[in-house]
């Protein structure tokens, strides 16, 4: 009753549209959950999403699981998860993306899940890392390992603003370094980020992954730029 009384005073916004919640709802209105972009990927068949890796390296599977816009309720939502401490709402998100790819068996011979990391700076200053929470609810509706200690970032990069694939490239390429390989020897390793622009930083931190003896590597994003 006082809950009530008090979600009427203070109500909780949906993370993506900002109109009030019912009380049945969490984090997302029911419409938002119907109408976010999503991206719907059939198993290895060519798509945009694959095509920022063709031919870059050796991979099994890319997927994401919403369609980033600029200006759209995706974005607002990534917003909230990357600068608005909403680190509950980055696992939420990535159970329903998990829940959605158990489903549709996309990463079914994945063993083990590792998220692109921050630097120790950064992850002080936000207090968790974005790509980690999602992968922490990636994990649980998967059922597959999360190792949250393989990989570090051990430099901070300069803004990739305005740099192209190569260029953005080549400002990571020794950003990432495997801590514990012997985790990781002769798996499948899902990477996974937050956001997917042009691929260079999943490409740069796969290519250690490969180098540290990971026999294959896939990559997710909970939202890619077209
Ligand atoms: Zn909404």
């Amino acid at each position: 009753m006082f809950k009530t009384f008090l979600q009427l005073l203070y109500p909780k916004l949906c993370f993506a549209c900002q109109e009030p919640l019912f009380s049945s709802e969490e984090f997302i209105c029911t419409t938002c959950r119907i109408e976010l972009s999503r991206i719907k990927l059939v198993e290895n068949t060519p798509n945009w999403v694959r095509a920022k890796f063709d031919g870059l390296i050796d991979f099994e599977h890319a997927n994401a699981f919403f369609h980033f816009m600029p200006g759209s309720r995706v974005q607002q939502l990534m917003h909230q998860i990357k600068y608005k401490g909403a680190s509950d709402l980055g696992i939420f998100l990535g159970v329903w993306a998990g829940s959605a790819l158990k489903k549709s068996h996309f990463y079914d011979e994945v063993t083990c899940l590792v998220a692109i990391p921050l630097h120790p700076k950064r992850l002080q200053e936000r207090g968790y890392n974005q790509a980690e929470v999602i992968a922490k609810g990636l994990a649980n509706a998967l059922s597959i390992p999360l190792y949250t200690q393989v990989l570090k970032r051990i430099s901070q990069s300069n803004s990739l603003i305005g740099l192209n694939r190569a260029a953005r490239y080549e400002e990571l390429e020794n950003v990432f370094e495997v801590t514990d390989a012997a985790k990781i020897r002769g798996s499948h390793v899902l990477i996974i980020d937050d956001t997917l622009t042009t691929g260079a930083t999943f490409l740069a931190a796969a290519q250690k992954i490969r180098a540290a003896g990971a026999t294959k590597v896939s990559f997710f994003a909970l939202a890619a730029l077209k």
